[in-house]
């Protein structure tokens, strides 16, 4: 019994050494929004080890996308108000977003009532204790539809 853990401690230890040192850690985070034009939270909260998002938006109400639709969009807390301006002038199905615009770090799509989304995205572009805002870009919600992103 003594030789066999004598024996095995020597592999057990090499196996530690090549295990990688930060290992991908991809952390789960959703949010309600309702008919009401609201979001179920103002913050977010995503620790800073988390190398990737999981972001689950869901829509509780019972209106179809194209009168109340809600989405989840992710920038700067700077670029928020230019972003979602240029997002009013463009259609659902461009998400209310200006086209491969590098503002934006993440978003899901435009869904309606009785629905859900998500998006993955990876925490690499984002500074430990920046300052982020997200907020639905459908026209007119964005005053209303918005919230802290905390990372770190
Ligand atoms: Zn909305």
């Amino acid at each position: 019994m003594e030789n066999a853990v004598k024996l095995l401690a020597p592999v057990l230890l090499a196996g530690l050494m090549l295990a990688p040192v930060a290992h991908a850690r991809v952390c789960a985070v959703s949010v309600d929004s309702t008919d009401q034009m609201r979001f179920s939270q103002k913050e977010i909260k995503v620790a800073a080890d988390c190398s990737q998002v999981k972001l689950t938006l869901r829509h509780t109400g019972t209106l179809a996308a194209t009168a109340m639709g809600h989405n989840w969009v992710l920038t700067k807390t700077t670029d928020y108000p230019p972003v979602a301006m240029a997002g009013m002038r463009m259609t659902l199905a461009d998400s209310y977003l200006p086209k491969k615009d590098a503002r934006v770090l993440a978003h899901t799509a435009v869904i309606g009532g009785g629905q859900s989304t998500s998006v993955t995205f990876a925490t690499a572009a984002l500074r430990k204790g920046g300052d982020y805002t997200f907020f639905c870009s459908f026209p007119g919600h964005f005053a209303l539809m918005k919230g802290r992103f905390v990372f770190g």
